[in-house]
């Protein structure tokens, strides 16, 4: 219903930045190699996304916008086994709750489709002409909510939680070329060129990679890839150490407390590093069923992993130094 659908966007959608996250997510899920942003005054006049992935048909693309509907998930068991980004069928009936959203899409040698839905109503229906993929358009995000509206911070605020979320997703899916671009004016891009050296320069600027420390283990079947920079560029924020799992950023304050007590004795009191930590698992090893943005991830070993992950990163700085 309508109210549900206002309701769970609350919790899925809190600012433009998630908005960019869901729609992004839904893009690599969707097989794309190439994903562009373009984003219009910190997104409160526009978002759009631009995906080169497999598109909908015309029934999924009218029964993207319905609550719990997915694509992604077919039974109650696939919940303990999702590679998916996505797997809740939320997000795009919750941001079409709260804006103007038009959804174009086309699959590999079929028609084009564009659907265009106010919050939750279908205003409009018909063919489109566009290359394969997909692109979501985004309009007024909350322009039915004002008490939302008003919660938004300041531009800059805004601007800081989309350029976060960019640099996770760029970060997360080093194949994919990703561009973002605010008030017409490209900020950000990578070249999906699967070279870390070449992708955390894109995104932390040149030459933050001179230095850096590279590990990679497989411990009790889980592959660990430690992207450690040096420290001494170390930053007053928690915030660009970065977890990821099976290609999905995570916030696990466990994990990212083992990342600063893994570079402990070369800190300086106060700073933290720049550090990525790409685990790949079963996952059947993990729960990403508890929060509806998806972010916290519960493990079946955290202790475990938070031990290992810092005397990881332990040995290889000491490596590095010695
Ligand atoms: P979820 O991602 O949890 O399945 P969403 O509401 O984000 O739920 O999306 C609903 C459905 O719409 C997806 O399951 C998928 O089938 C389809 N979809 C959304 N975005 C795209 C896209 N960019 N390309 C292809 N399919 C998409
Ligand atoms: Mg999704």
């Amino acid at each position: 219903s309508k109210l549900a659908n206002m309701i769970a966007a609350g919790e899925v959608v809190d600012r433009p930045a998630s908005v960019i996250k869901e729609l992004v997510e839904n893009s690599i899920d969707a097989n794309a190699t190439i994903i562009t942003i373009e984003v219009l005054d910190m997104g409160m006049q526009s978002i759009i996304v631009t995906d080169n992935g497999d598109g909908m048909d015309f029934t999924d693309a009218h029964l993207a916008f319905n609550r719990h509907a997915t694509s992604k998930i077919k039974d109650e068991s696939d919940l303990s086994h999702i590679n998916t980004l996505g797997f809740r069928g939320e997000a795009l009936a919750a941001i079409s709750a709260v804006s103007k959203v038009t959804l174009r899409t086309r699959q590999e040698n079929q028609e084009g489709i564009q659907v265009e839905y106010h919050g939750s109503h279908l205003i409009s229906e018909g063919s489109a002409t566009l290359n394969k993929g997909t692109v979501v358009e985004v309009k007024e995000l909350f322009f039915n909510t004002p008490a939302r509206f008003k919660y938004i911070k300041s531009d800059y605020a805004e601007r800081a939680a989309i350029i976060d979320i960019f640099d996770r997703l760029a970060l997360a899916n080093p194949k994919i070329r990703f561009t973002l671009k605010m008030d017409d004016k490209t900020i950000k891009e990578t070249y999906g060129t699967s070279d870390f050296y070449h992708l955390i320069d894109q995104i932390y600027g040149s030459k933050m990679t001179k230095d850096m420390t590279i590990f990679e283990e497989t411990v009790q079947k889980i592959k660990i890839i430690g992207y450690l920079l040096s420290p001494q560029i170390a930053r007053s924020r928690k915030k660009d150490i970065s977890i990821f799992v099976n290609g999905r950023y995570i916030k696990n304050y466990r994990l990212i407390q083992a990342v600063i007590d893994g570079y402990h004795s070369y800190m300086m009191v106060g700073k933290y590093p720049i550090a990525l930590i790409h685990m790949e698992m079963d996952p059947s090893l993990l729960d990403v069923n508890v929060h509806p943005q998806k972010y916290e991830v519960k493990f079946v070993n955290e202790s475990m992993l938070s031990y290992h992950i810092e005397t990881l990163i332990k040995e290889a700085l000491n490596k590095k130094t010695h």
